[in-house]
């Protein structure tokens, strides 16, 4: 089985659109999304819309959680306080139900899925560095597990023959799962890259071949912008689209 990984999409339609197009490509059988498909963006109905048409099985994101009350909007910058008050009022009342249905953590037989550390999930702590991978890791009970939030791809791999934990950080990468008793994925973002490439990040999971990797796609990030500016949305939410930051 192939599975896709999306990360944060944060209401970028191209960004999304331009993904799933190049991991249909892979031959994919199975959509995960690990939370964030709103806030910083203009078209949430459309993102939210599309990853339904999927069947993706989703997990609920910190800005997700935001716009339907359930955390306090101190926790965020002006910014992103703004944009998730936009986003409130755009969305129907499917799409609240919709992000009201997504579960803090999943736990399925080939992987368990969050936005960020199994560590208390629903206060979202970042996975950033190998103490934090550690102690999300402890906590998950399957093989596989994958998370997003920092926007930033990292992998860790907890390996049979050596006792520290391996971390590989990059914009794309590829590498095996055999011989790990368990890997954490953070599959960066597809709609708001913050390791300073722009181009759309997704990760694809092949459970018989034993792999992971890492893709980065270019997308029509001016068109992204132009919706932005179009709903009078903070124009650096436009502006870091191009830096990846
Ligand atoms: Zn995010």
């Amino acid at each position: 089985m192939r599975i896709a990984i999306l990360g944060d999409v944060h209401s970028n339609l191209p960004a999304l659109r331009r993904v799933i197009d190049a991991a249909r490509r892979e031959s994919i059988d199975h959509w995960v999304q690990v939370g964030d498909v709103v806030g910083y963006g203009a078209e949430p109905r459309e993102c939210i819309d599309l990853l339904r048409s999927l069947g993706a099985t989703v997990c609920i994101g910190n800005h997700d959680a935001a716009v339907l009350g359930m955390l306090d909007a101190s926790y965020f910058n002006h910014y992103a306080r703004v944009a998730i008050d936009w986003t409130r009022s755009q969305l129907r009342t499917q799409d609240i139900q919709y992000l009201k249905s997504l579960p803090f953590v999943v736990e399925h037989h080939e992987y368990t899925l969050t936005h960020g550390t199994l560590r208390m999930p629903e206060q979202f702590g970042y996975v950033l560095t190998v103490v934090e991978a550690k102690e999300s890791l402890r906590r998950q009970k399957t093989r596989m597990g994958f998370v997003g939030h920092s926007h930033v791809p990292a992998v860790y791999l907890e390996r049979t023959d050596h006792a520290d934990l391996d971390a590989m950080y990059a914009p794309e990468l590829e590498t095996s799962t055999e011989h790990c008793h368990k890997v954490l994925m953070n599959v960066g973002s597809v709609g708001q890259p913050r390791d300073e490439d722009p181009r759309a990040a997704f990760a694809i999971y092949d459970t018989d071949r034993q792999r992971i990797w890492i893709r980065r796609v270019e997308y029509d990030i001016a068109a992204a912008q132009r919706t932005i500016l179009a709903a009078g949305l903070p124009d650096v939410l436009a502006r870091r689209l191009d830096l990846g930051v």
